[in-house]
């Protein structure tokens, strides 16, 4: 029994430890375009904004740990160019030696991911010009950073991976320059977030530029200029961060269906339209248990359960992967700022009829120190006041928060339900009434006064 795993990050390496669990006697062949496997990609904007730590520190298992200690065959640099279902093999391309070879599979897992977007400008293959997704494009920053005297920095779209490096690269000193097109930063975040979100980069220093038109790069001696149509701006590194797109061309061509959100569609049991054929990760779309209708949000969790779920059962298992509520969370300086579930416009989209409420809180006993404000908005349902998601910026586990809202989605619980939960309350953790509960209480109100 051979199965073999098209990708060597988080979905492909837990599918790939999860068979070798299960049967450790079948034999598991990881094919990887990239010199990596098993990387914290999460860790990448961390890492590059302490230029102490190395690059390579991110890696969770090395090719030659995952083969000797694991079992797993893991042959990086070698790129699965076709998938033939009929046959049973892939065609794969040794990228070091430009040999391709067919290799045969039992059980085959798809776990291709995402890739960063790269808009059609000019200059973007200049020298850098970065985008951030891979280990070797974090490593290639943090070679530049350190050999290059780099004092400005431009960083083009802004959300969370555009503003995590903002504050990276603020931290190491440069002057960081957010260029966005649309008219927020966050876009699709409420409007109080955003607010709020670009209060923090102000007070940090970092300019904004929202609503800019970014027309191309180009060299002007040592420097790069980003041409936009507000004028010219200067910068010894570009990062390129305008979103990313699942790599599906592999798959589609092998006649793996996509689904409505143009990534891979699967079963609960992470099962493609092909007998055989698995998929996960940032390749796949997943159910949201908030509207029931797929969802494409490629996140590291996800990536994780849905690979060790597609492995289980290429190893002959009959897991579920339940679904997702759209959780996701960022350090923004001296914030943290997170959500779950959906808002307005994507209810409005499904035809349901929504509310928003604001509630403005924060995070301590009275008088306690380190008491910092806090800001939710929460999303309900008209009429029957059941939640629909949640948005926060503030300090103090606003993250952590946001996950008490993300339970409260899995258990289809009302806002005035989240209200009645009996949460802890010490003056160093909270006020007597923590902000979940009163941001629940004005979503509540805003539900009852919409009935009216
Ligand atoms: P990928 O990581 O994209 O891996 C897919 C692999 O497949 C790639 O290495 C690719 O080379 C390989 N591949 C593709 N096609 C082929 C082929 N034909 N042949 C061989 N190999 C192929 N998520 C969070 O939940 N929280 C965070 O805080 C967070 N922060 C992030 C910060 C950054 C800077 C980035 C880039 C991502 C972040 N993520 C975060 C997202 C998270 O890293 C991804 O969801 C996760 O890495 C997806 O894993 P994956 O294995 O599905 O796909």
């Amino acid at each position: 029994m051979r199965v073999v795993v098209i990708g060597g990050v988080a979905a492909g390496m837990s599918a790939a430890s999860q068979v070798k669990r299960r049967l450790p006697g079948a034999e598991v062949v990881v094919l990887e375009r990239g010199p990596d496997i098993s990387y914290s990609a999460c860790g990448m904007p961390y890492n590059i904004g302490d230029q102490r730590r190395a690059a390579f520190d991110l890696v969770i298992v090395t090719p030659e740990a995952a083969r000797t200690e694991r079992g797993v065959d893991v042959r990086t640099r070698h790129e699965v160019v076709a998938i033939e279902v009929a046959r049973k093999i892939v065609r794969v391309r040794d990228l070091e030696k430009g040999a391709e070879s067919d290799l045969s599979w039992d059980q085959l897992v798809i776990a291709t991911g995402a890739s960063a977007s790269r808009p059609p400008l000019p200059g973007l293959d200049l020298p850098g010009v970065f985008v951030l997704r891979e280990l070797t494009d974090g490593a290639a920053i943090k070679a530049w950073l350190a050999a290059t005297p780099v004092r400005e920095a431009v960083i083009v779209g802004a959300g969370y991976i555009g503003l995590e490096m903002a504050e990276a690269l603020r931290g190491l000193g440069l002057a960081v320059t957010v260029l966005e097109k649309l008219p927020t930063v966050l876009p699709g975040w409420a409007q109080p977030i955003v607010e709020e979100a670009r209060k923090e980069l102000v007070r940090a220093g970092v300019r904004v530029e929202t609503g800019i038109s970014v027309q191309g790069i180009s060299r002007e001696g040592a420097d790069l200029l980003v041409r936009t149509d507000r004028g010219d701006m200067g910068a010894q590194l570009v990062l390129i961060s305008v979103g990313v797109r699942p790599n599906v061309a592999l798959a589609k061509a092998a006649g793996v269906a996509l689904g409505e959100t143009s990534a891979i569609a699967t079963d609960d049991e992470l099962r493609t339209n092909l007998p055989g054929v698995f998929a996960a990760g940032d390749c796949v779309e997943v159910k949201s248990l908030v509207t029931g209708r797929p969802v494409w949000i490629p996140l590291g969790t996800t990536a994780n359960k849905t690979g060790k779920i597609a492995g289980a059962n290429a190893a002959g298992g009959h897991e579920r992967f339940g679904g997702i509520v759209g959780s996701a969370g960022f350090k923004l300086f001296d914030q943290e700022v997170a959500r779950t579930g959906i808002d307005l416009s994507e209810a409005k989209k499904l035809g349901l009829d929504a509310v928003a409420a604001l509630s403005r809180h924060h995070t301590r006993g009275k008088n306690y120190p380190g008491d910092r404000p806090i800001v939710t908005v929460l999303f309900a349902e008209r009429g029957s006041g059941r939640l629909l998601g949640a948005q926060s910026i503030g300090a103090d586990a606003v993250a952590k928060r946001i996950d008490v809202f993300a339970t409260a989605l899995h258990a289809r619980m009302t806002v005035a339900q989240v209200e009645d939960l009996d949460l802890t309350y010490a003056p160093p953790f909270a006020p007597v009434y923590d902000p979940i509960l009163i941001a629940a209480t004005v979503a509540r109100k805003a539900v009852e006064k919409a009935a009216t």
